[in-house]
């Protein structure tokens, strides 16, 4: 096991063998299990990788897990990684969807209690965060917030050196109530203590006691991009991307890292567009 991750970062494994290596079977022991939020039935899992001495990905990657249905069916979902490289651990962050079989199969205590096991395969994707880093908008509704907390962790690590380049960072974050801003309390933290992040959670559906933001996602993210065009002095909406660049030569200095459901992203990637932007500056992963 040892040797496989040196030669990955050499680069001396070939594509096929590394898609090859992807799709190993890992057991992951469950360590941790909270409750974040009763209302939406959300869990935090922390797992740990026994076999491994160390699990390599990039923050926003997600892993496939594994378990087979009361039919005796192979069943795999996605999940994304809820936290930063970190030894051979690393979280998740799942809400229970009524009916379905994988949300409740790692919910339900006596399918996973603490010390139990899944299977997983990972990481896989691209969400990941362009290099090198630039300005970025974190926009997630629900457990989108995953990969998001993953990026955080990655660029504002608890111990060590921060990696955030002294580059503007905002995580817009939509919901329904306020008992289901998850992971409320670390954001509110590092907001306080860093002030190249600004957290931004609203309330679809606040009541009058609320003070914080309400609305959706796509109400505040025009403020974000007016503000900052207004404090760099370029216009707003900015030009039409140049036609006549190539891809690889197309240079931004801010994106943005969309996840959550569909409609969400969709109509945040509208958003964005009429506001100049090119697609390849709109980052996203869609749950469904
Ligand atoms: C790349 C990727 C990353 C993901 N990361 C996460 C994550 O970090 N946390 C997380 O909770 N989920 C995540 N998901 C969604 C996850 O893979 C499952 O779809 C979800 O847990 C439901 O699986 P299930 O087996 O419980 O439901 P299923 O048995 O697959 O479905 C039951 C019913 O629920 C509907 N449904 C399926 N998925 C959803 C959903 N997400 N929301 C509402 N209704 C749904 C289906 O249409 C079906 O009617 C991710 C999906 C992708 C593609």
């Amino acid at each position: 096991m040892e040797i496989l991750p040196i030669a990955r970062y050499l680069g001396i494994i070939s594509s096929p063998a590394r898609k090859a290596l992807a799709r190993e079977l890992y057991t992951a022991r469950l360590e941790q299990k909270d409750l974040i939020s009763e209302s939406a039935q959300c869990y935090h899992f922390g797992f740990v990788l026994d076999e491994l001495d160390h699990f390599h990905f990039s923050p926003g990657q997600f892993v496939s897990a594994v378990a087979e249905d009361a039919s005796g069916k192979q069943q795999t979902r996605a999940y994304s990684i809820a936290s930063a490289e970190n030894g051979k651990r690393f979280d998740l962050c799942v809400n229970r969807v009524e009916n379905g079989f994988f949300s409740n199969h790692l919910a339900d205590l006596p399918d996973l209690p603490i010390g139990g096991t899944i299977r997983i395969h990972g990481p896989h994707g691209h969400f990941i965060l362009h290099q090198p880093l630039t300005d970025s908008i974190f926009v997630a509704t629900g457990t989108g917030i995953a990969p998001m907390r993953g990026f955080l962790q990655g660029l504002f690590p608890s111990t060590g050196e921060d990696l955030s380049q002294g580059k503007e960072i905002w995580l817009v974050y939509g919901t329904r109530y306020e008992s289901e801003i998850y992971y409320r309390d670390e954001f509110e933290a590092l907001a306080a203590a860093r002030p190249n992040f600004h957290y931004l959670p609203t309330l679809s559906r606040a009541p009058e006691s609320w003070t914080g933001l309400r609305g959706y996602v796509q109400d505040h993210i025009a403020r974000i991009v007016e503000e900052r065009a207004a404090r760099l002095g370029i216009p707003f909406p900015g030009p039409a991307p140049d036609p006549t660049l190539l891809a690889s030569e197309l240079k931004f200095d801010i994106y943005t890292y969309i996840c959550g459901l569909n409609n969400m992203v969709s109509s945040v990637r509208e958003l964005l567009t009429g506001f100049g932007w090119h697609r390849k500056q709109i980052v996203f992963e869609r749950y469904d």
